[in-house]
């Protein structure tokens, strides 16, 4: 590890208690902004039909390229803090009958979206995308192949999903030979016991050996993804850990916080919460992870990621045309992101859909030569300015109000006029910066992005419970 990589605490400790109490202020809980308006907002109102014809009118009018998100939702064990939609089973039979649905499925939607469109972009996610054995998985990409418009470009972004526990250097092989250039990998953490407390032990040689073998393929890029909040950890079990990921230098990093939420994930209800850090202790994290990161030379892009600063992410930030979807941050987005499988999300140009959650119900809708979809929305003219502002601000961390303007034809300052004061104290706290034609987040505000985001969100106020994580 060089020099530049060794790990502080931040010594500043006024910068840091000022970090603390503006971190206080704002933890509150929020949505991530995969989507706006975010899927609780989705209605049994937009069903089947109506995506057909949405799909439908898109594949008229061009052979645009294509984004499509392929969900397994099978694990074969349970981690405790999980809150993915997914069946943990030991029964390996499983998958070939979710494959038969899924081909299904696959030649249903492609035929209505036109296979002449380039797939730009391919996210295999779960669940373990590795439950899959491999032959079903090199069945399940020719199928795609055979379907849609699959590319061989070096710019296009195939990646998947890895469990550590799933796959050796053979596998990775065969997912290079596929087709796919990026690996994503689920580390969480590398302390023995907070691996144990939440039921995910792999150890740092496992990691080690799989990442130098992803080097050996070429795959283009290495994301590690990592939980902080978990049961056990602590403030030095997590330097620790940043410690072991900057030794294996991973090109992108995402830093999830936990959130407890046992009412809604029955899994979380085996972690001790007593065993939880503190808010405070959360908080104190949160400063180390940022300042060790980029000490060590990641560009913290915001949402919780950090990157190589040669990385294309940080690049695309830089130029102002970074993207993002339900799968994260996108250089090469598509207009049009179809999700396969039970419980996908596709995201259409005016649109989304969400298949049926449940497993029955999705196998039932195809037995009927339906497409599995059970709620959707259609954006209103509002629902696309937000939209457009929330993406840029998640995305670009700038928010050019002229375009706004001149796109939308509104006058910014009077269509946004109840959340003004609200701007003004982000900006008197340092996180924006307003000018009279550009809103611009600051780099403390990268932290806040997502509250930053929660003003211009016109259905926070109808949520009558809070179903979203906290925002820090
Ligand atoms: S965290 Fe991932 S591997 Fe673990 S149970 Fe959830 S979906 Fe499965």
């Amino acid at each position: 590890m060089s020099d530049q990589a060794h790990l502080t605490i931040v010594s500043d400790k006024n910068a840091g208690t000022h970090a603390q109490v503006l971190s206080s202020k704002y933890d509150v809980a929020g949505p991530r902004y995969t989507s706006y308006p975010t899927a609780p907002h989705f209605s049994v109102d937009f069903g089947c039909n109506e995506y057909r014809q949405e799909l439908i009118k898109q594949r008229g009018s061009s052979i645009a390229p294509l984004s499509l998100y392929v969900h397994i939702p099978f694990c074969k064990n349970i981690c405790y803090y999980c809150a993915c939609n997914k069946i943990v089973t030991r029964d390996s039979t499983v998958s070939r009958r979710y494959l038969n649905y899924l081909n299904k499925e696959i030649a249903m939607q492609a035929e209505l979206a036109g296979q002449a469109r380039p797939v730009t972009q391919l996210h295999f996610g779960g669940g373990t995308p590795t439950f899959l054995n491999d032959a079903e998985l090199t069945e399940l990409m020719h199928h795609l192949g055979q379907h849609f418009k699959l590319s061989d470009s070096p710019d296009r972004e195939y990646s998947i999903e890895i469990d550590p526990r799933t796959v050796n250097k053979d596998r990775l092989a065969l997912l290079k030979g596929l087709g796919f250039n990026r690996l994503s990998f689920g580390v969480q953490d590398f302390d023995p016991e907070v691996q144990t407390a939440i039921n995910r032990c792999q150890s740092f040689n496992m990691l080690l050996s799989l990442t130098n073998a992803a080097r050996l393929y070429q795959f283009k890029s290495v994301s590690y993804d990592l939980i902080y909040g978990l049961p056990k950890q602590n403030l030095q079990s997590l330097t620790n850990t940043l410690e072991q990921v900057l030794e294996l230098a991973p090109d992108r990093i995402t830093f999830y916080n936990y959130a407890h939420l046992p009412a809604r994930f029955s899994s979380q209800r085996a972690i001790d919460r007593h065993t939880l850090p503190s808010t405070g202790q959360r908080l104190e994290m949160l400063a180390l992870i940022a300042d060790v990161l980029t000490t060590a030379g990641y560009v913290y892009i915001g949402m919780d990621h950090f990157v190589k600063p040669n990385d294309e992410l940080a690049i695309a930030q830089q130029e102002g045309r970074l993207q993002r979807n339900f799968q994260g941050y996108s250089t090469c987005l598509a207009p049009d992101l179809i999700g396969l499988g039970v419980s996908s999300i596709s995201s259409l140009r005016h649109s989304y859909a969400q298949n049926e959650k449940d497993l029955e119900r999705y196998y039932e809708q195809l037995d009927n030569n339906r497409l599995a979809i059970s709620r959707g929305l259609r954006l209103s003219h509002d629902d696309e300015v937000r939209r457009h502002i929330i993406s840029e601000l998640i995305c670009n961390l700038n928010l050019d109000i002229k375009q706004v303007e001149q796109h939308f034809q509104l006058c910014f300052f009077e269509y946004f006029a109840n959340i003004l004061e609200t701007l003004k104290t982000y900006q008197k706290d340092g996180l924006i910066l307003m000018e009279s034609d550009k809103i611009r987040v600051t780099l403390e505000g990268r932290s806040m992005l997502r509250n930053i985001c929660m003003t211009f969100d016109r259905y926070l106020s109808s949520d009558a419970q809070p179903r979203y994580s906290n925002t820090l």
